[in-house]
């Protein structure tokens, strides 16, 4: 069962904090409940809300905001090296990573302590450290929301990028994914240990062969001295794409800015930390009034003083203005607004 509340105020389940109000809020447990709502007359538009850590509401949401609130996990299959696990949208992310862990199946380890529920994770294939969900994923079911039918989706189908996947292309708004099954090791685990300071961290912490949850717990305390904790200072994590250029370009660029970190991603792209080019253009630890750029990370918009959605869209316009007449780079978001 479910009921419908008229005049929900958002700002207590997004981790930016905007004060917005819902027309109308409806959190549901099941997915027979969210089918049987779905053919019910509600009000629409109709938002899906997960755990509210990449939107940022521009103003209060006319129609209905669903909040997925299913919960479970399990193991569906064993074999000699793998494992399929399953968990529904609703779960928290990192306690399925610590679940998956105590259980000492690997995969998920450098995607430690990443906020947000378990169906929003193939939205945007999150990823950190060298690894994307697209790596460990087996397939998802989701709801279609015209029809309330249920459809599973392979890899393929899911056509995951960086931070991008169908849901967020050509099928934006039509599904509500219920629950994600992936495929994780039991033995043999492949450690990815060469991506930021994680060998560096391992070293501190005098880990000589790490295990899936040494390295969980080098990302956790890497995360935590970087980030801030959205508790504390409301926050999406990394506001933008870091974008990628034309080989040619980057080296151009890097005529006038020697320093410019790249990373070759392909024959003709190189990928430039967005987080570089705004800390470089010197907006680390910018704040107004209501908002600012984080002052550790420069890819972190914070609302420091009751800002609205509106705050957070100026600034990061300002910002992709002045990145481009820098650098000539369009930087795109990579959070959610609406
Ligand atoms: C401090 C911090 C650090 C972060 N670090 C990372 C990181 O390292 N890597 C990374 O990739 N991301 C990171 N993020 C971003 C964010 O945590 C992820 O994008 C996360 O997957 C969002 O999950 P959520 O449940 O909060 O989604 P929400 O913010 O609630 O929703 C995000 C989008 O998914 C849609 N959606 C949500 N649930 C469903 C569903 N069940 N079915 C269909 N659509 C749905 C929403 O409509 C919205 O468009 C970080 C955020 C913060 C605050």
């Amino acid at each position: 069962m479910y009921s419908i509340q008229s005049n929900q105020k958002l700002k207590p389940f997004t981790t930016m904090a905007i004060d917005v109000v819902a027309s109308n809020y409806v959190a549901i447990n099941t997915v027979e409940d969210l089918q049987s709502f779905l053919k019910s007359s509600y009000a629409k538009p109709l938002y899906i809300l997960g755990g509210g850590s990449n939107i940022v509401f521009l103003q209060d949401y006319p129609g209905t905001v669903l909040h997925i609130h299913n919960l479970g996990k399990g193991v569906m299959t064993q074999g000699e090296n793998e494992v399929l696990v399953k968990a529904n949208a609703g779960e928290n992310w990192h306690e399925f990573v610590l679940w998956a862990l105590s259980h000492d199946f690997g995969g998920l380890e450098n995607l430690s302590l990443i906020p947000g529920r378990v169906g929003a994770s193939p939205m945007q294939n999150i990823g950190a450290y060298g690894r994307e969900i697209k790596d460990v994923f087996y397939e998802l079911e989701a709801v279609e929301i015209a029809t309330g039918k249920i459809r599973i989706f392979n890899r393929e189908e899911c056509q995951f990028g960086y931070r991008d996947s169908i849901f967020k292309n050509e099928l934006k708004g039509q599904y509500i994914i219920t629950s994600v099954i992936f495929r994780l090791t039991t033995k043999h685990h492949q450690l990815k240990t060469d991506y930021g300071a994680i060998q560096n961290k391992l070293a501190s912490m005098n880990v000589n062969n790490p295990t899936i949850q040494d390295v969980s717990k080098a990302v956790i305390a890497i995360r935590e001295s970087k980030l801030p904790d959205p508790k504390k200072i409301p926050n999406c994590g990394s506001f933008f794409k870091n974008p990628t250029i034309l080989n040619e370009e980057y080296l151009l660029l890097k005529q006038h800015f020697p320093e410019m970190p790249g990373y070759v991603v392909s024959d003709t792209h190189t990928k430039v930390p967005a987080g570089w080019l705004i800390d470089f253009a010197g907006w680390k630890g910018f704040r107004n009034e209501t908002v600012g750029v984080h002052d550790r990370q420069a890819l972190v918009l914070i609302n420091h003083h009751e800002g609205s959605g509106k705050d957070i869209l100026n600034l990061s316009n300002e910002i992709v203005q002045d990145i481009d007449a820098k650098f000539g780079i369009k930087l795109e978001r990579e959070v959610n607004m609406i």
